[in-house]
This record gives structure tokens, sequence and C-alpha cells, in this order.
């Protein structure tokens, strides 16, 4: 167990300072300094520190470590040449507060990522400013709030399907909406007569991801659109899936009005542990002039913040969002181009693939061709003896972070696979072939897999404690 950087602390030690300067904080207003003088600062040597945090990202498992097949989050190899451009000093020290004059580049970048994000997606304006999928999605709810408002309806009800994602509801909720639940149907998909009689004029929207979080294509989109605009209420696009069909399809074409993007999921910027993400939205036109404010706009000769629009939602974030994310993005979509397109083959070919191989050895409850991932089940081998969770536990100690398992909740004991594009045939195969191994020892000896993982650094940890009441100060 790796010592708190304040356990290591010795009286006297440090690294080396230069200057013998002492800083002038009198510009700072005086409230905000602390005379707080028992504060406990760690006294540690230079070397000690770069040990101490080297011993720390050691333990952290990234996609640079090994392959990272999480369902839903789309963990593809984040190329470093974004990291690159995303420190270029005109990008990295430019303040929000500058003038448009001043930063016409970064403006122009946000700008021609909005327009690239309209071709992907098919949709009419774009906004960049929300910081994440989930906060995509409360831009994208309070857009469908506010469109009602305006044009005098009331409308309470937001239609879910029971295989989304957690955020779709809690998204929809926290901007008053009622939430319906559909149940999905045999084949995994929604159920269109379940959908025909949740529908009605207090339907305000319905939220759908495709293809869906089982790694379905909802084939009957097409139908589903059209009943749902004939009572006038709105499509919402939950786009975290987006890696399955880029090129191919765009949610335009399927009758979306409202898409969000996860950019750290689909277009490779870190996340997770790794860093902060985008989410950003984008409308059909009859939904633009609702977008947070400020539009990144271009009157042919400069690029400039647009605050305009009176029917605006507001603010969604402080100023224009994570930027530094946005230029990873956008250097990520410059550098595929038309690649994109084979980005999602590739990604839906290796799903197919694994799913293919290991369905012999797992349950497969919706045995169809397969998007960007697919879900097992672990149902046999809890009957064995050792359940899914067992399952991702031991896979930790072949060196492979563990699928998303027990989501979605329609599937028992579910183990969600997404491989992405970027790995090879011989990781895919190593993982395959490791899953194999896992259910044979299942078989064989059931209490043999319920002892690991062995080897992480910290080895079971109860799971509800450590959400519901983390243990996060140092206390002397
Ligand atoms: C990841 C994900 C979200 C939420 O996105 P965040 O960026 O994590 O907030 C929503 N829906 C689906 C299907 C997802 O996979």
């Amino acid at each position: 167990m790796t010592e708190l950087i304040f356990e290591k602390s010795q009286d006297g030690a440090g690294g080396i300072n230069l200057t013998d300067e002492k800083i002038d904080f009198s510009f700072l207003n005086q409230k905000y300094l602390s005379d707080n003088k028992d504060s406990i600062l760690p006294e540690i040597s230079e070397l000690e520190v770069m040990r101490h945090y080297k011993e720390l990202s050691d333990k952290n498992f990234c996609i640079e470590k090994g392959f990272y097949p999480l369902g839903s989050c789309t963990m593809k190899y984040n190329p470093k040449v974004n990291e690159v451009l995303a420190l270029l000093e005109g990008f990295a020290n430019v303040h929000p507060h500058q003038n448009d004059e001043d930063v016409q580049g970064a403006l122009k970048l946000m700008y021609n990522l909005q327009e690239s994000l309209k071709v992907v997606t098919g949709m009419d304006a774009i906004t960049l400013q929300p910081a994440a999928g989930a906060h995509g999605e409360l831009c994208g709810m309070m857009i469908v709030k506010k469109y009602f408002e305006t044009a005098g309806q009331k409308r309470t009800n937001v239609i879910i399907p029971d295989s989304a994602h957690g955020t779709n509801p809690a998204s929809a909720a926290m901007c008053g909406f009622n939430i319906v639940e559909i149940k999905s149907n045999e084949k995994g998909l929604v159920d269109l007569e379940a959908l025909k009689s949740a529908l009605d004029e207090n339907t305000a929207a319905i939220m759908l991801t495709n293809p869906n979080t089982l790694g379905l294509f909802e084939e009957e989109i097409l139908e589903i659109s059209r009943l749902v605009h004939e009572k006038g209420a709105l499509l919402y696009y939950d786009g975290a899936n987006m890696n399955a069909i880029m090129g191919y399809t765009n949610p335009r074409l399927m009758g979306f009005d409202i898409v969000h993007l996860n950019l750290h999921k689909t277009f490779s910027t870190p996340h997770g542990g790794g860093g902060p993400g985008a989410g950003p939205v984008g409308v059909i036109d009859k939904l633009k002039d609702f977008l947070p404010s400020p539009v990144i706009k271009y009157d042919g000769s400069r690029y400039f913040r647009d605050y305009s629009s009176k029917y605006s939602i507001g603010k969604m974030k402080a100023f224009y969002g994570n930027f530094s994310v946005l230029v990873k993005a956008y250097a990520y979509i410059l550098l595929m181009g038309s690649e994109l397109k084979t980005a999602s083959a590739n990604a839906v070919l290796n799903a197919n693939y694994m799913m293919h191989r290991l369905k012999e050895f797992y349950n497969l409850p919706y045995d169809r061709k397969c998007m960007h991932e697919f879900v097992l089940s672990g149902e046999k081998q809890k009957e064995q003896g050792a359940n899914t969770l067992a399952i991702a536990k031991r896979l930790m100690d072949s060196n492979f972070h563990p699928p998303t398992v027990y989501f979605p909740l329609i599937v028992h004991e579910a183990i969600m696979i997404e491989p992405t594009e970027s790995e090879t045939k011989a990781r895919l195969d190593d993982f395959i072939d490791t899953m194999i191994e896992i259910a044979k020892e299942i078989e064989a000896n059931p209490q043999e897999v319920l002892k690991h993982p062995l080897n992480t650094p910290v080895r079971k940890v109860d799971e509800t404690l450590a959400a519901r009441k983390p243990d996060l100060a140092f206390r002397k």
C-alpha cells in the first residue's frame, strides 16, 4: 500500500526554489487569503514527489496499459498528436475574456468543429458548450422544455426505453418531466405497440440511443420517428454510440431533432481519469434559436461570439465549454477525414468477431448481428458458482480492464463488450482466449475464480461504502 504524500512528509525536506523573490499577493482580494497557520502541507524532496506520483500512476489502468473493452464508453486510442496540438501556446494560453479580434484562430477552430459535427450528425446548428454527454442531455431537455413553453404547449412526459443509460431519465427528470418507461421487445428493440400506447399529446420527447445499449440497431427508427412527430413530440438522440455509424447514416436521416455527441468517446479525447469531456448538442433548424449562447458564427470575414438569440436557454457552462477537448476532437476529425467511416466499420467488425467467438461459451441473450458492441450474460457461469462480478475481477489479473457489467439493466448478469476500432486482431484474440479460459475455470472450479483479483493494488472493496461514503480527507 502506498503511503499518502502527507505520511511521507519529513520536516525541513523540500525541492529547490530558484527564485528568492517573495511572491507578492497584494493583488488578491484579502478576503480570499487564508490566515490558517496550522494547515498541513507535506514537506518532501523533489525526487520523492516524482516517485510518489509515478507509483500512483502505475496503479492506474489506462488505454496505453492494456485492452479496455468498457461497453458504451468507447475507450479508443487517443492519438498523441491531439495532445501536442492542444498544448500549442496559442490554444493553451488563450483567455476567455479576450476580444473576438484577438482570438480569431480559436474561434475559427470552434466554428470549424461545429461545421464538422453538423456533417457527422446531419443537424443544422451545434453548441459546443456542454461538458459531457449527460450535460448535453440536460441541455437538450432544456431546449425541449423551452421550445414547448414558447409554443404555448404544456407537455409533461418524456418516453425512455428500459434499455436506456441512467443519465437519460435523470436529465429529463431534472427538467421537471415525468418519465414514461417503455419495455423493449424480444428482439431487444423499442416495442412499437408499447410506444404507441405511451405516446399522447402530453409527450414532449422520446430519448433514444441508436444503436441502442444492447449494441442493436433500431430497425424501425423511421416508423418510430413518424409516430413521435405525428403527436407533435420531439425525438432526442443519445449519441454515445455514434462510433458505430459515422459516415454510414446519421441521426438526421433517422428523423431525430436533437442530438448530443460525446467527444470523449467517438472523437478520441481522453476520458474517465484522463480529463474533462465535451458533449456538443446539435439541433434541427426550428430549434436553433434555443441553443445556449454564445454560438460561434462567421460573417464571411471574421469569427464572433453571438449572444443575440432571445430564445436561448442561457448558459450551460462558464464561457465556451472545455476548449482543449474541442481542440483534440477537431485534430482527430482532421486526421481521420473520410476515414471516420472506416473507424466505424472496423469497430463494428471487431465487435461481431468477438461476439461470434464468445457466444459458444457465454449466453448471448440477443443473438443478432451487433453494431459496435454486444452484451453477453454471465447467467450460466453464475449457476456454476461465479457470477459476472467474479468474471470482471478475474479479468483484471490478466491485465484487462473489465467490460461494463450489470448494464443494460434488462440483461441479467450483463457483460457489455465494446472493443473499438483501435485494437489489433491479436489483442482481440488474447482477450477472447482469456474469456474462454475463465469460462473453463468456472466450470472446473468456481471457488478458485472467486479469489481474484490477486494482483491489483486494492483487491476487493465494499462497493456500496466506496461509492456512498468515500473518505477523501487526510486527518493527522
Ligand atoms: C456515456 C453515456 C452517456 C453519458 O455520457 P457522459 O459523457 O459519461 O456524461 C449517456 N448515454 C450513453 C448510452 C452512454 O454510453
